[in-house]
């Protein structure tokens, strides 16, 4: 191959900023009876199906004493989630079973042909230097049609890294926890934890040779430095179906707490049934690289 090879490209749909979902909005009404009920089931250790059932009792309460004004109080626990903005969004994706080629969701659910809902083909082309002409998209079935309903093969749920550290930040001490790093006890010459390493202590904001340094006391707390990881595994007894996970740890969390599951940001769930060969998990990690890219930019 000569200077003109060209790679496969990787890019997802693009990033949509979670912000621009529709939000759910709290009625100032009633939304203390949910957080109530909420403490309540953490502090008892209640079961989901109780807490279900509590609520539904204080709709029929609220709407026998107060009328129509509790008409919108949540009748169930999925409901009352996400009226308090608790349930996690999840962007889906959908993969191409063949060649990881990303597509956004929507497009192959509503995709058409001649006015008919249709089974959508991947158009990737995964050898963009192969000079053999019919082998060069891949025209891999994205979905199935079942009925008349399109229902994709695999889906890539990507869950907002901006949405899980609101939350954590949110957390009382977590904003503490993460300036340990810059208040903890030095000594010369021994490597304890990442902080000692060259690369902690020397990596700069930009690539301009005066730029001041990324992690330093001043945003000891607001510049995080993540540690990604996949790992697969069984989900399921006596059938091998791998499924991968992509997560990071938030490394200026002190070493004790940093792997704690409160503390990781699940980023990607690999739909499997098998392990994805390296060089495919490209596809999968460019819509997480372009949410950290946004991310980078605030
Ligand atoms: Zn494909």
């Amino acid at each position: 191959m000569g200077n003109d090879e060209i790679f496969e490209d990787y890019s997802p749909p693009p990033y949509q900023d979670p912000d621009m979902e529709e939000e759910s909005t709290i009625n100032e009404r009633f939304s203390w009876i949910l957080l109530w009920i909420m403490t309540f089931r953490i502090r008892f250790n209640i079961p989901e199906t109780a807490t279900e059932s509590l609520i539904k009792f204080m709709k029929l309460v609220l709407v026998e004493i107060g009328g129509e004004d509790f008409s919108k109080f949540p009748n169930s626990l999925y409901l009352a989630r996400k009226i308090l903005g608790l349930k996690d969004r999840f962007r889906i994706l959908v993969p191409c079973p063949k060649c990881h080629k990303l597509y956004e969701r929507q497009e192959v659910i509503n995709f058409r042909q001649d006015d008919i809902s249709a089974v959508m083909k991947c158009h990737h082309i995964e050898f963009p230097n192969s000079n053999h002409h019919k082998s060069r998209s891949c025209k891999m079935a994205l979905s199935q049609k079942i009925a008349t309903t399109i229902r994709p093969e695999l889906e890539f749920p990507l869950a907002s890294i901006q949405q899980q550290l609101g939350a954590m930040f949110r957390r009382p001490n977590f904003e503490y926890s993460l300036r340990h790093w810059a208040n903890r006890q030095q000594t010369d010459n021994i490597l304890t934890d990442i902080y000692d390493g060259q690369v902690w202590k020397n990596f700069k904001k930009t690539n301009e040779e005066d730029s001041p340094k990324f992690f330093r006391n001043d945003v000891a707390d607001s510049h995080l430095g993540l540690m990604l990881n996949l790992d697969w595994f069984q989900p399921y007894d006596g059938t091998v179906h791998s499924t991968g996970v992509i997560y990071a740890a938030i490394c200026n969390l002190p070493r004790d707490i940093r792997f704690k599951r409160e503390n990781m940001l699940i980023l990607g769930i690999l739909p499997g049934p098998n392990e994805v060969r390296l060089h495919k998990i490209n596809h999968y990690l460019a819509p997480i690289v372009d949410e950290l890219m946004s991310l980078w930019a605030v």
